[in-house]
């Protein structure tokens, strides 16, 4: 039986002398492992479909418990990642980032979208590499299901906050007010030992706390609540780019709780 389906290749490893081994990023099964016999060869016809972060369409067919490829139509190959070293990178960590968060037989429609964008943006090269490293790593984190509250604080449940500093662990938002509370303690009896209790209680749980200048809260808010045509379409200045794509980072990584070889050779490279 054939399938044919669309699907981004997010994954490539050697099988064989001329043979490789696709993992795609399909909307309807998620991720899939195929065979692509002599892809590898230079005259193949399925080699420019089967090239890491190409898109294209792809018809398999079952044998035993695996799929093989038995023809693929190249849509679109993002040939401007392949000829920079920095976009390549973040490239490559994306996929992997991506990799490590689908699911096998299970629809990633929104996943395949939000890596097409990204891949997309990196390579059209309009924005800083860091906005958009950070914008995908906020969305992708929220559509794990890892959604912070950033609307108001844990501690007095204001919704009415600028400046904050973010839990990183239970994504949750302290404003400054409280922070000044409990960095003042000794001093302060005027206030009420349940606010202090709780705010000790969420600071002294972890010491992964950022602190969020206004434009990063507001930069963060807009990368888990806009529509997914606009989620690059946003600016900050450099030293408020810079607290967002950190403490997005941060954020995304502790709650998948690893760390990737392509984000350490991004990185390195910078
Ligand atoms: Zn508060």
């Amino acid at each position: 039986m054939l399938i044919e389906l669309k699907g981004l290749v997010i994954r490539t490893a050697t099988f064989t002398e001329s043979d490789k081994i696709l993992t795609l990023l399909t909307a309807e099964h998620g991720k899939i492992a195929v065979g692509a016999k002599g892809a590898r060869s230079i005259k193949s016809r399925v080699r420019s479909a089967t090239e890491l972060y190409s898109y294209g369409s792809y018809v398999l067919y079952k044998k035993g418990n695996y799929y093989w490829l038995r023809e693929s139509e190249l849509i679109e190959n993002f040939f401007a990642l392949r000829t920079d070293l920095e976009k390549m990178a973040l490239a490559a960590y994306v996929c992997e980032v991506v990799d490590d968060s689908s699911m096998e037989n299970m629809p990633e429609g929104d996943l395949l979208k939000l890596t097409l964008n990204t891949l997309y943006i990196i390579s059209k090269g309009t924005k800083p590499l860091s906005l958009i490293k950070g914008a995908f790593e906020m969305r992708l984190a929220a559509q794990l299901g890892f959604m912070p509250n950033l609307s108001s604080c844990a501690v007095c449940g204001s919704d009415c906050i600028s400046t904050a500093c973010l839990e990183i662990m239970n994504g949750r938002i302290v404003c400054a007010r409280c922070c000044e509370k409990i960095s003042n303690r000794p001093d302060d009896k005027a206030t009420s030992r349940g606010d202090y209790d709780a705010l000790a209680d969420i600071l002294c749980q972890t010491t992964h706390i950022c602190f969020l200048s206004p434009g990063a809260l507001a930069a963060m808010r807009y990368t888990i609540s806009c529509s997914p045509e606009r989620l690059f379409a946003f600016t900050l200045e450099a030293d408020e780019l810079k607290v967002f794509a950190d403490t997005a980072e941060r954020f995304l990584l502790n709650q998948l709780e690893r760390n990737f070889k392509t984000l350490d050779f991004y990185k390195s490279i910078l």
